[in-house]
């Protein structure tokens, strides 16, 4: 605008000297001065340059105003012509600008409502909007994060959301395309569950709990932690399917679960490793200590029944501990070792704790 108005103050400002310069020359001797004549010609000339290029540039302007504004209509007609839900937010404050109808039926509130709201607002965690923020300046662009937005009356949902700078009525903007993904989000949830858990028990599953094992075992090597393991079996267990049905079989590996449940700690990991055999990752525990769990464990096992059809169901368990020793290289070399500890309490005579490797890291 600025540079307009000097081009606009110079163009009259050479005008007027043109004009000045051919009046006096015209005065002095009729136009027939040989010095004055050639320079009112020429300033008239540049008077004539001046003042095309000075109306070539205005409508140049001009077409960049028209094509800003019909940049705008066409992209408000996208906007508002698509299915996925699309905001609008101005850099300067933050406030939604703009939002499409498929928004507007998203965040259940009318567009005229929440337009000028600040748009973190719209974010279940403001700290969300910060780290889109700063992920978008650093990349220009951000696609497919998964965050947890609010609609109009505060229900939560989950959307995949992807963000990129615009220029919206003429101001520096980001423009939001975003989708619900909420039932995906809790599809992938229930699967994941079902992965990682035993449907009988409710705890880690035999694969899970091993890349749990796993992990602990590598964090304690990394730190030099104490590690201990504890493998437990039901003794006799088939005695107790035979003797009172399957359906008090799986209510005794039910109980049993409880039971090492109130045992052990929380940081500890149950799972169950197959049939009526179980086991306990105790992070940060010297075998020493574990061995004192699992005898806590078998004392409250022998001493807990259980009654569901009238019978006093009991049983017992026997328990291998070992404990992470030097070169020990993966977990399995912990669960090598309680296996052949449990191998000697049912071999002892079962509703026992054997210890296995009593040496510390
Ligand atoms: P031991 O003292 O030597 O461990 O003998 P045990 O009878 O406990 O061991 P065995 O391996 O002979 O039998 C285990 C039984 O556990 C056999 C199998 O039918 C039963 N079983 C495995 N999974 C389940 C389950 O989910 N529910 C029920 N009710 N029984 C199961
Ligand atoms: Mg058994
Ligand atoms: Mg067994």
């Amino acid at each position: 605008m600025r540079r307009t108005r000097h081009a606009t103050v110079i163009s009259l400002a050479t005008g007027l000297l043109a004009f000045a310069v051919a009046a006096a020359g015209w005065l002095v001797d009729g136009g027939e001065s040989p010095v004055l004549r050639p320079l009112g010609i020429g300033a008239a000339l540049a008077l004539g340059i001046l003042a095309t290029l000075q109306m070539a540039s205005r409508f140049r302007q001009e077409e960049i105003g028209r094509r800003l504004v019909e940049n705008e209509r066409q992209l408000r007609s996208i906007i508002e012509a698509s299915p996925l839900p699309i905001t609008v937010t101005r850099l300067s404050d933050g406030a939604l600008a703009y939002a499409n109808e498929a928004a507007h039926a998203l965040f259940k509130g009318s567009v005229a409502e929440s337009t000028g709201l600040y748009a973190g607002a719209f974010y279940a965690d403001p700290q969300e909007r910060r780290r889109i923020t700063r992920l978008l300046r650093r990349r220009g662009e951000v696609k497919g994060v998964e965050v947890v937005l609010k609609d109009m009356r505060g229900n939560r949902f989950w959307a995949n959301l992807s963000v990129v700078n615009i220029l919206f009525a003429g101001e520096p903007a980001t423009l939001a395309t975003m989708s619900d993904i909420t039932d995906w989000k809790s599809r992938e949830s229930e699967l994941r569950h079902l992965a990682t858990t035993d449907p009988l028990t409710g705890i880690s599953n035999r694969r899970h709990f091993l890349e749990t094992a796993s992990r602990e075992f590598m964090r304690s090597q990394r730190y030099g932690s104490p590690l201990s393991f504890i493998l437990l079996d039901i003794d006799h267990f088939k005695n107790i399917n035979d003797t009172f049905g399957h359906a008090d079989g799986d209510e005794a590996l039910r109980r049993l679960v409880a039971v090492c449940a109130e045992v052990i700690r929380e940081v500890d990991t149950l799972g169950r490793l197959g049939g009526e055999e179980f086991g306990v990752i105790l992070p940060e525990t010297t075998v020493a200590a574990a061995a004192e769990v699992g005898e806590r464990l078998r004392q409250t096992v022998e001493t807990t029944g259980f009654d569901k059809t009238g019978d006093n169901i009991r049983f017992t368990v026997s328990l291998g501990v070992a404990g992470s020793c030097k070169g020990d290289k993966e977990f399995d070399d912990l669960l090598r070792r309680a296996d052949n500890a449990l191998y000697e309490a049912k071999r002892q005579g079962r509703n026992r704790c054997v210890i296995d490797c009593p040496e510390e890291p």
